[in-house]
């Protein structure tokens, strides 16, 4: 069978021309009701019944089932734990902001990165995300309140650049007029930091916001908290961002967890300015999320001011991210580690 939601526009028409003999119109119905987020061929009611059923046995519709729904009695937050056909479930969440409703999606089921604060890299990795499962958890979202999404974040579950093609591929995919379209700048994509992607999504030039998760100002913190930077120094990752940042001019998000004891004293706050100086780029501060069985534990308000203060005598600014839906686990993984662990009592 076949993934019919990963195709673009233009692939379902050649391939309906040339494999079915259908006209273009036909391909342009059926993507139609493809980014509306139909999740059967039943739903498609300009085409024949035979038609659909022939359709139906060449290709499946990818849909993201709502396995857990929480809503956030402070601020709406809802966070979903969705399954795929195979059984394997990742989680999103959808903010109301100001300027309209963001989602965090996930881009692959677990993650192979193993950061010592994050409770999908404590979970470990199944398998990657196909495009149409990342569109899928948009459709899902929609659907289920009645809205639209305006931003999309790649910051749920999984390394969005370990999953290269298939995010590059989505990313094309959900901006295009004929899909959902959501254009590049209202995207941001965040990475922990694979150097020689980040050279590779350069190329691509894109209009997206990158985001890098730092959470350290150097190698012998950083590798501490973030495997990944021993593969992939500290030195190296901000020569690829500065050269990100020059050549698409777009600024570049540091996201720094920040947690007691750890990355948050006023010494690393010296050192990730004097490393930043001179990168087009924001730091966003979060208080860490304490994961069950980390040890971690949330940095003093006065120590967020404290860094906001130092980086911003090097011109550097920083603010604090707002935590949203702090009552439902909304940070990523948590949601679904919880769930395993009660199916497996
Ligand atoms: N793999 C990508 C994107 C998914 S993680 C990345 O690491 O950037 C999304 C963000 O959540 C990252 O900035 C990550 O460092 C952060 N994060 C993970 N666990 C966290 C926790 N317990 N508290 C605060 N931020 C966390
Ligand atoms: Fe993976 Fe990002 Fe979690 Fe690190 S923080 S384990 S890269 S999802």
């Amino acid at each position: 069978m076949k993934d019919i939601r990963s195709y673009t526009l233009a692939e379902l028409t050649d391939e309906f021309k040339n494999e079915l003999s259908l006209p273009a119109f036909r391909a342009k119905q059926v993507y139609k009701w493809l980014s509306e987020g139909v999740s059967s061929f039943d739903e498609m009611t300009n085409i024949s019944k035979e038609m659909r059923n022939n359709l139906s046995n060449i290709y499946y519709i990818s849909v993201a089932t709502i396995e857990k729904k929480l809503v956030s009695v402070y601020d709406n937050t809802v966070k979903y734990l969705f399954s795929f056909a195979d059984g394997e479930m990742v989680e999103s969440v959808v903010m109301n902001y100001h300027h309209g409703y963001t989602i965090c999606i996930s881009t692959q089921v677990g993650c192979k990165m193993g950061c010592t604060f994050c409770a999908t890299g404590q979970s470990g990795f199944s398998r990657d995300l196909r495009p149409s499962e990342m569109l899928a958890q948009i459709h899902s979202a929609q659907n289920d309140l009645g809205i639209r999404i305006s931003n999309i974040v790649l910051m749920g579950m999984g390394e969005p650049l370990d999953n290269y093609d298939n995010v590059i591929r989505f990313l094309r995919l959900v901006s295009s007029d004929d899909n959902i379209n959501i254009g590049m700048r209202h995207i941001s994509l965040s990475t922990c930091g694979l150097v020689n992607r980040i050279y590779d999504l350069e190329k691509e030039k894109l209009q997206l916001t990158l985001s890098v998760s730092l959470h350290a100002p150097n190698d012998e913190i950083r590798s501490r908290t973030m495997p990944v930077n021993k593969r992939f120094p500290i030195d190296e990752l901000l020569t690829a961002c500065r050269k990100y940042a020059a050549s698409t001019g777009r600024r570049i998000s540091f996201e720094y967890a920040m947690i007691s004891g750890v990355n948050d004293s006023d010494e690393c706050a010296r050192e990730l300015a004097k490393r930043l100086k001179g990168i087009l780029c924001h730091v966003n501060l979060i208080p860490v999320n304490p994961v069950k069985g980390t040890g971690y534990r949330k940095s003093a308000i006065e120590r967020q001011q404290s860094f906001i203060r130092i980086l911003g005598r090097q011109g550097i600014t920083a603010t604090v991210r707002r935590t949203l839906g702090s009552d439902i686990d909304a940070s990523c993984g948590q949601l679904r580690r919880r769930h395993q662990e009660e199916n497996d009592r």
